[in-house]
């Protein structure tokens, strides 16, 4: 029998989760199996894969006209590790949350006033909180001696300098009502920062971009985040898959004033039906618009890329020069051809693009003569999010669930 922990991470219609053995046996987490319900509200589908990745559960029939709830999806994903882990002693859960306010800065242990004080910000990120700790309940429900802990996505930018920080507003908004910039994908960037000395020892300074379906850019430098493009919400900076990035916040007054926009139109606007699916008119996949020769496709390409360069320039700034730039997520670890364009658009930085490197993504992607470095490093959130578990665990004796 192995000790295990539980890793979650849900999003608005999905759910992830993942397995990995933990204890003496396996000093660092070791993931077994990881899984994902998608259509959590529509048309729920079910699948999990082994650590090679090959598919070992799936499910994509559900009673007719089902449509899943958050709770009942977690639900799911505990009656099948009830079933199928029986191998593996679940000592605790980790969950993504995306919101840890000013108060954390680092993870925590779930209690009832740490839950108490995570429900206060919900208005800060009404879209994703609410999910977050939905899972975090509905686990307590049904085993509330399981240890829970929170890993923020907000913790790993808390110390950037308050100048990072700060709107130009009117400081009773920024000390009362927290408007601040907090920065977002933090595991994954905290994952990277613990992974770059591997791939570049002795890179101090490096740009990371996070390009998957929600994209963003922040500076390290020793393994700290400096500044990155998201601020109050995970919707500015870049242009993503269906959010706008950062907008002039004229132009929703203008629409407000001129179009009768109310917030909830305004909200769809920004985060579902802009980026690369409102420029493009056809996918927010890049799959699709770099298969298309639709020209608004090659447009939507071209608009990512631009702000990927133009915000490279800005965070190059912030950080006094950088000594590596690195890819990650879904777009950044695939899309080679994306990759060869902010390279090349980048040589102004001194990036020297290895095109036989790129081709096979990496994981050096710059020649060897490149005064500053390229690479696609994967990311890993839920192996961050186990990491974090185990360590503020440590050796305390634990109640496992199954
Ligand atoms: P998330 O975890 O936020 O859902 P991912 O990091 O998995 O996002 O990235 C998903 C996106 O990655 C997809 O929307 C798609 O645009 C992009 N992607 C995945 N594979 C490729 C590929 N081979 N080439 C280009 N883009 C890809």
């Amino acid at each position: 029998m192995k000790n295990g922990v539980v890793v979650i991470n849900t999003g608005s219609s999905s759910l992830k989760f993942a397995v990995f053995a933990t204890g003496d046996a396996a000093p660092e987490p070791t993931l077994l199996f990881k899984g994902r319900i998608e259509g959590i509200g529509s048309d729920p589908a079910f699948e999990v894969k082994g650590a090679d990745g090959a598919t070992i559960a799936e499910r994509t029939e559900w009673p007719r006209g089902s449509t899943l709830t958050h709770v009942c999806a977690i639900r799911h994903v505990l009656e099948y590790l009830d079933k199928n882990a029986e191998r593996i002693r679940i000592m605790a859960a980790g969950h993504r949350v995306v919101h840890g306010g000013l108060v954390y800065s680092g993870p925590v242990r779930v209690s009832e006033e740490v839950l108490a004080a995570l429900e206060t910000f919900v208005p800060l990120a009404p879209l994703h909180q609410p999910h977050n700790l939905a899972a975090i309940k509905a686990i307590h429900d049904l085993y509330p001696a399981l240890p829970q802990v929170a890993c923020f996505d907000t913790a790993f930018h808390s110390g950037q300098a308050r100048v990072a920080k700060l709107f130009a507003l009117p400081r009773d908004l920024t000390e009362q009502a927290a408007i601040r910039r907090y920065g977002f994908h933090g595991l994954s960037y905290e994952y990277i920062a613990m992974r770059l000395p591997d791939f570049a020892p002795g890179a101090r300074r490096a740009v990371v971009a996070h390009l998957g379906s929600g994209a963003s850019m922040c500076a390290i430098r020793d393994g700290k985040s400096l500044d990155s493009t998201m601020g109050f919400t995970a919707v500015d900076g870049l242009p993503m898959g269906t959010r706008t990035g950062a907008l002039d916040p004229g132009v929703i007054l203008h629409l407000m004033q001129e179009y009768r926009y109310d917030a909830e139109a305004i909200e769809t606007l920004l985060y579902k039906e802009s980026g690369l699916l409102g420029v493009s008119g056809i996918s927010n996949d890049m799959r699709d618009l770099a298969g298309s020769d639709d020209p608004n496709a090659a447009e939507a390409i071209d608009l990512f890329i631009y702000h990927i360069t133009k915000n490279l320039g800005a965070l190059v700034a912030a950080s006094g020069g950088i000594d590596a730039l690195v890819f990650t997520a879904g777009i950044g670890e695939n899309d080679r051809g994306l990759r060869a364009r902010v390279c090349e658009d980048a040589s102004w930085l001194g990036i020297r693009l290895d095109t036989a490197a790129n081709a096979t993504n990496g994981p050096r992607i710059s020649t060897l003569d490149s005064p500053v470095s390229a690479w696609v490093i994967p990311t890993d959130e839920e192996r961050m999010i186990a990491l974090h578990t185990v360590r503020l665990m440590g050796d305390r004796p634990l109640t496992p669930f199954c």
